[in-house]
């Protein structure tokens, strides 16, 4: 028994190691991303269901690295706790609307917020300043927000997001339903889109409460006047369930994956010829 105590005890620390060696290789790899040109936007369709088209996509970060895609729930923490989210997020939101500026005027483009891009001073004069340099029409970008932000709730956050408001842009709160404090967040900020977490939706495929929760976030966002997307909707069946139940929009695998920008846009273009 001592000896296998001591194998399991070499066991974890040769897994710890590892993680901290790739913790370090992710740091030092992410520092010279954007110069590398390794940093590349995916773009996820979020289809309107009443007028039955594309209305929006969400861009998606993915970095190239040694040869092979990282997905951003594994660098994305670390660019938060070195700060290069900061220039990281300018990147994204930069390169978002470059691409987005060609599209049909209807398709707007959401781009995600960290928490830590908002602590930093200047993200208003940041982001106001990226859209007079790429000419995008502030009416046609939504940033995406999750409660960790608001968490941290503070005059300055509030403030910064009337600020963005005020300038034509939405704001959507995302992962709607898996906080604590999804409700009074509500009551404080009046965001103009609620995303229902795809938990949610995963949640629809066995006996529970999923559907009456998701009915009542959407009666709940008609009464708030905000407008509600499903997250994660990768059946038919999910997707008519949204529909019948009066869901603005849906997002999942269903409709489709992220795809690249060349192909975002013709599903754009297959999309407007039918
Ligand atoms: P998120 O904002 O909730 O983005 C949606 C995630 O759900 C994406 O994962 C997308 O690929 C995935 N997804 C979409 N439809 C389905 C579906 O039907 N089924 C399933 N199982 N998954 C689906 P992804 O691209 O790996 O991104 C993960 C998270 O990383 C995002 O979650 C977001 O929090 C963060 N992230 C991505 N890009 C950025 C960025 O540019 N900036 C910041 N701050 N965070 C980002
Ligand atoms: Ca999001
Ligand atoms: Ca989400
Ligand atoms: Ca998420």
């Amino acid at each position: 028994a001592k000896a296998e105590g001591r194998s399991t005890y070499h066991f974890f620390e040769a897994e710890l190691d590892a993680a901290l060696r790739r913790r370090r290789a992710i740091e030092a790899g992410l520092r010279g991303a954007i110069e590398r040109n390794e940093l590349h936007l995916a773009f996820q369709p979020l289809l309107g269901l009443e007028a039955d088209r594309i209305a929006c996509a969400e861009a998606l970060l993915r970095w190239e690295f040694e040869g092979r895609t990282i997905a951003p729930d594994e660098f994305i923490p670390v660019a938060e706790e070195t700060g290069l989210i900061v220039p990281i997020g300018a990147w994204v939101l930069r390169q978002a609307c470059l691409v987005a500026r060609d599209w049909p005027k209807h398709v707007r483009v959401a781009v995600n917020l960290s928490a830590v891009q908002f602590r930093s001073a200047n993200l208003f004069s940041q982001v106001e300043a990226i859209l007079a340099e790429t000419g995008f029409d502030p009416t046609r970008l939504e940033l995406e927000i999750t409660e960790s932000l608001l968490l941290a709730q503070n005059d300055q956050v509030l403030r910064t997001l009337h600020r963005l408001r005020s300038l034509g842009i939405r704001i959507s709160m995302d992962d709607f339903g898996t906080g604590y404090s999804s409700l009074s967040y509500l009551r404080s900020f009046p965001f103009d889109k609620i995303k229902i977490d795809r938990s949610f939706m995963r949640g629809l495929a066995t006996p529970g409460d999923s559907l009456a929760i998701i009915k009542a976030i959407i009666g709940l966002g008609k009464s708030l006047g905000m407008t509600t997307t499903a997250e994660g909707v990768e059946t038919p069946e999910q997707l008519e369930l949204m529909r019948a139940n009066g869901c603005d929009e849906i997002q999942g695998f269903y409709f489709s994956k992220p795809v690249s920008a060349a192909d975002f846009a013709l599903l754009l273009a297959t999309a407007d010829a039918s």
